[in-house]
């Protein structure tokens, strides 16, 4: 009965992950998708420590203990998740698929480990053809999740620390063929301890070593506009790892849960690596995208810039017919979304059409504009994607640029020399007047000047975001 009803616990779990990912494909129904899965999640784990048995009937044990790990994750995570600013989320979200790596890892040391121990009382059992195949999918599927799991691990931590501006980009001397060397160790250890020409846990912990260092290696070198993909990336391997875990387990809820978040993570991956022009193959090797070797920032090209005062841009916005706001990480470091929805209710109420121009990766973590403008109730439909939004640009009036740089930078389409080149932008240039908000002529995230402020049509308003949108909003209402 108990193991009749977990099953219909882990059918009902498996579900709301499918819907609860279906509701994450748009914005408004997002929320609601998060709590479903959340739901579901929680049903399989507690149906798990309370009602699961094995083959012979025995119960989980140590449920003390579980609670009190639950409880203390519980806490830590919530904690975590509250205080967090939303300029910081990239890095939490980071943090949290670190954790996932690690739990995978852990899960393919102890089963290995437990395998270790029953060894000898099942010697009779390897000597049968149908235990040993068995023995060496269990030994696959260890490894495999000790690998991937270790990898995701080590990797996103990096990518925790580089996101903290804590670790620099660094490159090594050949370093995808280290990356190769690594990488090919680990894999032909394991191969030879599957096989069972090597024994002992030494070598498991050898793998486990070389894994954890190749996740190193392999974002340490990573900077400029390229991270987004790789937290994504990351992301889909800490799926496949707790796949893995769920055919240890015989789970199937664990194995699905896996396997959503491994598809749904490459499925960003490719579509992020799309966004930025950049080949799959070019990620997994490592070593791309960046300041080249964290050198300085490509200079300027010497032309002269245009300013522009808060009076001369409200003037422009409320006699336009359209304005396209392109939101950016300055609009997050500034916490300016709710002035910005502010401005933009404003402007309607003049019969201005306002949209908002989502470039993938604007801000620090895939969709950071659409959860900071949600945040602040600006209606969905007005959140236009860049493929949408760049034949509008022509019929714009007034494109007012919010701490966005490097996703509207020409050097993307015009310098084969710069590390974003090939990165599809927000094709703002086609509007009839552009205005840009920040706080000084400093690059952004890749580093690199841009040469949009030097054209003719874009004027500067200097300033925080906040005040400066502050300053427009009352003057919008003055005029
Ligand atoms: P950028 O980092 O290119 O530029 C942000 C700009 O905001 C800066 O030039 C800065 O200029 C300005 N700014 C900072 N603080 C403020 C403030 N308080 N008020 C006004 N302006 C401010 O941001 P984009 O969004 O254009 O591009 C995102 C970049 O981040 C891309 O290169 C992307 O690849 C990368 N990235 C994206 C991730 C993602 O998943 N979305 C993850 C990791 C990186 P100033 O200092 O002069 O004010």
């Amino acid at each position: 009965m108990a193991q009749q009803l977990l099953e219909f616990l882990y059918l009902l779990a498996a579900i709301s992950f499918v819907l609860g990912l279906k509701y994450m494909n748009s914005p408004d129904a997002a929320r609601k998708g998060n709590i479903l899965a959340a739901v579901g999640m929680t049903l399989a784990v507690f149906g798990t420590i309370f009602l699961y048995q094995n083959e012979e009937g025995m119960r989980l044990g140590h449920k003390g203990l579980i609670m009190a790990a639950l409880a203390i994750g519980t806490v830590i995570g919530t904690l975590m998740a509250k205080r967090v600013k939303m300029t910081s989320m990239p890095q939490m979200v980071s943090f949290f698929n670190g954790m996932g790596g690690a739990c995978a890892a852990l899960i393919s040391i102890l089963e290995f480990n437990e395998m270790q121990a029953h060894a000898a009382s099942h010697a009779q059992e390897l000597i049968s053809g149908d235990y040993s195949s068995a023995h060496i999918t269990k030994l696959l599927i260890i490894f495999a999740g000790l690998i991937i799991g270790s990898v995701s691990f080590s990797g996103s931590i990096i990518a925790y620390g580089k996101l903290e501006d804590k670790i620099k980009d660094f490159v090594l001397p050949m370093q995808q063929i280290v990356n190769l060397l690594v990488f090919g160790s680990a894999l032909v250890l394991s191969g030879l301890m599957i096989s069972g020409s090597l024994q002992g846990s030494i070598w498991m912990y050898s793998v486990l070593g070389l894994a954890l260092i190749y996740g190193i290696l392999f974002v340490l070198p990573i900077g400029g506009a390229d991270m987004p993909v790789v937290i994504s990336l990351l992301n889909s391997f800490t799926g496949v790892a707790a796949a893995c875990g769920g055919f240890l387990y015989d789970n199937k809820v664990m194995l699905m849960g896996g396997v959503l978040v491994g598809s749904a993570g490459t499925i960003l991956t490719v579509v992020m690596c799309r966004a930025m022009n950049r080949s799959l193959t070019n990620v997994l090797i490592g070593n791309f995208g960046g300041n080249k070797g964290g050198g300085p920032a490509k200079s300027g090209s010497g032309g002269s810039i245009r300013e522009v005062s808060a009076t001369d841009t409200a003037i422009m916005m409320k006699y336009a017919q359209k304005v396209i706001i392109v939101p950016g990480y300055g609009l997050a470091v500034a916490q300016a979304q709710h002035v910005c929805h502010e401005l933009e209710e404003l402007l309607e109420k003049e019969g201005v059409d306002v949209k908002y121009a989502i470039h993938p990766v604007a801000g620090r973590m895939p969709g950071h504009m659409n959860v900071l403008l949600a945040e602040s109730n600006v209606s969905y439909d007005k959140l236009v994607e860049m493929e949408h939004i760049n034949p509008e640009f022509n019929t714009c009036d007034v494109v007012l640029i919010v701490g966005a740089n490097d996703v509207v930078n020409p050097a993307a389409k015009t310098d084969p020399s710069s590390p974003i080149y090939g990165m599809p932008i927000l094709e703002v240039e086609q509007a009839r007047q552009i205005v840009v908000m920040k706080r000084s002529m400093k690059a952004g995230y890749a580093g690199i000047d841009n040469e949009l402020f030097y054209n003719p049509k874009c004027g500067m308003l200097f300033g925080d975001a906040k005040a400066t949108l502050t300053k427009l909003v009352n003057e919008v209402k003055a005029l």
